[in-house]
């Protein structure tokens, strides 16, 4: 009697972490045909993706794709290896397909129609678990211990067998939803070459005088343009809105200055932050204004009404001008126009948007997400180091550098055909 043919097992892949990246690696491995099994610390996935849905999801940009790849700095290019098979148009074709529309704000910025991140999560892990992926929660990853993945979990250690494994783990921002950066000395120790985490799009310290913090913390500037000297002395305006805080200076339009500010701190031991405190006036107009006639009046009630400079702003030109400085016309016309502002250190990795630093490039194998230290081992996310701006860029490169894993991982497991998703 002949034996029946056993059917042929499929590749089993370990997906460690569900953020954005691990989930997206998961859809291809699923599509791909192999058995998928999604790990995460934490007791449920996808925590600061939902957090990132909570101040309106902004999932992608709509901006011409030269200027897309040109956020991601000096990564644009591995990063643009991501992109051209999942830009931002396939962001938005990916989760119409799941049945979320998004619409273009004003900005250019993406979001879903609704601006929240739930029901998108929601429907993606309905379509996974459709298509097989298994999920195991608690499960926090120690490293390896004989070829096997080693974790604790609610019941002790457990050990598993994987024919591969993609890490997804995240940077070291708000610890508390997951991601800790508990994995970079696990990596390092196995030959990795990781770039120390940092703060991206963050706030800085600018040691503020008491008087100063005690008056303005929590106080926004909602008109003012701020910028970073460039090497030949220039600096590139941009306007838009930052918060005075208790220590320093924080949101988006500090954080879109963030990489700059934080490599000259690290160059320098400090930054310069310029601020345009009068944006929507030209330097000759402040100028005329700030030497015509006042009569009796005192400079800061005549700032006030010929210019808008009061408040926060008034406070701003008394904290970082000398005396002699604010009661020169010349130099105080100067610095409503360009007014320095020393900052000393980026705030805490943990209260960051976003992490820089993690799995450098060259760590990789050539043209896969594989690590050439750990064969069968594969990164996604940001846990890899390239850093960008919010926007809608952090999550698109997530996604597309999630696909890029699990489609390096299907190739590595030599897995033919599946619908590879959009690769
Ligand atoms: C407040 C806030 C707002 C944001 N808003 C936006 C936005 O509007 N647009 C945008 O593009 N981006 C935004 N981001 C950034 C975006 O959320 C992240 O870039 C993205 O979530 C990173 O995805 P990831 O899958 O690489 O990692 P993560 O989402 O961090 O997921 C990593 C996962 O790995 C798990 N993990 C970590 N270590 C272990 C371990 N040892 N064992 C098991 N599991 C582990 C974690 O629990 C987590 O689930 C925001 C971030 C924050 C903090």
């Amino acid at each position: 009697m002949t034996q029946p043919a056993l059917a042929p097992v499929s590749p089993r892949v370990a997906v460690i972490g569900g953020g954005p990246a691990g989930l997206m690696a998961a859809e291809v491995l699923a599509a791909g045909g192999v058995q998928v099994d999604v790990y995460d610390a934490m007791a449920s996935v996808g925590r600061k993706f939902l957090l990132a849905g909570k101040g309106g999801m902004n999932i992608t940009h709509a901006e011409p794709y030269p200027a897309f790849v040109g956020r991601y700095r000096e990564r644009h290019e591995p990063v643009a290896a991501w992109l051209d098979h999942f830009d931002a148009d396939a962001v938005r074709a990916w989760i119409h397909a799941l049945g979320i529309e998004t619409f273009i704000g004003s900005s250019g910025r993406v979001f879903p129609l609704e601006m929240k991140a739930a029901p998108l999560l929601r429907a993606w892990l309905h379509r996974l678990r459709e298509a097989g992926v298994r999920f195991h929660m608690r499960q926090r990853w120690l490293g390896w211990q004989d070829g096997q993945l080693t974790f604790a979990t609610p019941d002790g250690e457990r050990l598993v067998q994987a024919d591969a494994t993609i890490l997804a783990l995240g940077g070291a921002s708000w610890a508390r939803l997951g991601s800790d950066g508990a994995w970079v000395p696990l990596l390092a120790a196995r030959g990795v070459d990781v770039a120390p985490l940092a703060p991206a799009n963050c706030g800085f310290d600018a040691g503020w005088s008491a008087h100063f913090s005690s008056r303005f913390a929590g106080e926004p500037l909602l008109t003012v343009a701020a910028g970073v000297r460039a090497a030949n002395g220039d600096i590139a305006w941009r306007k838009g809105q930052f918060v005075v805080t208790q220590t320093g200076v924080e949101g988006s339009l500090v954080y879109a200055l963030s990489a700059p500010l934080r490599d000259a701190i690290a160059r320098d031991g400090k930054a310069t932050l310029w601020l345009d405190l009068a944006p929507d006036h030209t330097a000759q107009r402040v100028v005329d204004e700030v030497t015509r006639g006042r009569g009796s009046r005192s400079m800061s009630s005549h700032l006030q009404s010929r210019l808008g400079i009061k408040g926060v702003k008034a406070g701003l030109l008394h904290e970082c001008l000398s005396k002699a400085d604010h009661a020169d016309p010349a130099r105080l016309a100067a610095a409503i126009k360009a007014l320095p502002v020393t900052l000393l250190h980026a705030r805490p990795i943990d209260e960051a948007i976003s992490s820089a630093g993690g799995v450098r490039f060259e760590a990789l194998a050539d043209g896969s997400a594989m690590l050439r230290a750990l064969p069968g081992v594969f990164v996604a996310g940001e846990m890899v180091d390239w850093e960008a701006p919010t926007g809608g860029y952090l999550l698109t490169a997530c996604f597309a550098s999630g696909r890029a894993a699990g489609r390096s991982t299907l190739d590595w497991l030599g897995v033919a055909g599946g619908d590879r998703g959009g690769m």
